[in-house]
């Protein structure tokens, strides 16, 4: 669908474990209108999607009269089985294991829903708005580090789903066969070495060895731990906060060492909170990089084989969206995908 001006719109929702948030989007003019809501997991999930579905008529009757609907696009947390729309053991959504999330949204609208994973849609975004449009890419891959670790893929322009809509959870990818514990019930997953999560419960594990009087001091000084207050922590010359930083770079060079080596596509983009912390992490990161990928090291940029790849060659970098990137992949699946009829009949 080419829909380049502003005389179309489309609806964007970003289903959180915290919050709900609703956007009407126009391709030439970006976001129109977005509203925030709170989400009531006490409630139950037919309550979130009365709320949600409630928002998006609104913005739907309010916008409708000037510009033309273009259709509705959802992100979801994982896992999320496709084509069926339907959650499993989602961790940030307990008490909605099997809950059929596009069915119950189509069933409300009456319309056709889009409904891909956060993931997949914070990568569509930051390949169609973001760094995969300044490079000119047609391939990539990206971690989100949140919560959780999301993972999304973009292989020859599209999305990357594998049979059920499970392909991309780099994730739980094992870094440390004897690591930490994973919302997964594996150990030593990336989710478990690099979210923000795992940085606060690395600073957790020290303080209780009584090993880190400095993150001691900042745990009781009002605030409590956070990944932000840690990585502020670290440039002020905290030297566990910046060994903590170093190892969820470490964790995260190991892992994207084996994707690019199995994927070979030209860029990895690595979003979420966790991410602004790129001067801390980024050092041990090539490090792992340059040491357990051959087809990195013979590919960054500058190097002999890189010589014709699309963006010049395999590049590792921040994202550009920032935390609005599953917000504005969402309101993008409309344009950049097609979906005729609605699922549930
Ligand atoms: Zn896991």
């Amino acid at each position: 669908m080419a829909l380049d001006n502003s005389q179309v719109f489309t609806i964007g929702v970003d289903l959180g474990g915290t919050s709900l948030r609703i956007a009407a989007y126009t391709p030439g003019a970006g976001v129109l209108e977005s509203v925030t809501l709170r989400t009531r997991l006490e409630a139950g999930p037919m309550a979130v999607v009365d709320d949600m579905c409630h928002a998006i008529l609104q913005l739907l009757n309010k916008h409708g009269n000037d510009r033309d609907f273009a259709g509705i696009g959802a992100g979801s947390p994982g896992p999320l089985e496709l084509p069926e729309g339907r959650l499993h053991h989602p961790p940030n959504l307990p008490g909605w294991d099997s809950f059929p999330l596009l069915a119950e949204m189509e069933k409300r609208l009456q319309r056709p829903v889009i409904l891909e994973s956060d993931a997949n849609a914070a990568v569509l975004a930051e390949y169609e708005l973001g760094l995969g449009k300044d490079l000119g890419v047609d391939s990539m891959c990206m971690l989100t580090l949140g919560t959780g670790v999301g993972n999304g893929i973009i292989l020859e322009g599209k999305l990357w789903h594998g049979a059920t809509g499970m392909g991309g959870e780099a994730g739980h990818m094992t870094v440390y066969p004897d690591g930490a514990l994973c919302g997964c019930g594996n150990h030593g997953c990336l989710e478990a070495c690099a979210s923000a999560t795992a940085v606060v419960n690395a600073a957790e594990r020290m303080i209780n060895a009584g090993k880190a009087p400095g993150l001691s001091r900042l745990k009781n000084d009002g605030s409590g731990l956070t990944a932000q207050n840690l990585a502020e922590a670290a440039r002020a010359g905290d030297a566990d906060a910046a060994k903590i930083y170093a190892e969820t770079g470490r964790s995260l060079g190991i892992c994207l060492a084996g994707l690019i080596n199995i994927l070979n596509v030209p860029l990895y983009v690595v979003g979420g909170g966790v991410a602004n912390s790129w001067d801390l992490l980024s050092p041990s990161l090539f490090e792992e990089l340059e040491r357990r990928s051959y087809v990195y090291a013979l590919t960054a940029p500058g190097r002999a084989a890189s010589a014709g790849m699309p963006g010049g060659g395999t590049k590792v970098l921040p994202a550009r969206l920032g935390a609005e990137a599953g917000l504005m992949g969402a309101c993008i699946l409309p344009v950049y995908s097609t979906k005729p009829t609605l699922a549930s009949a």
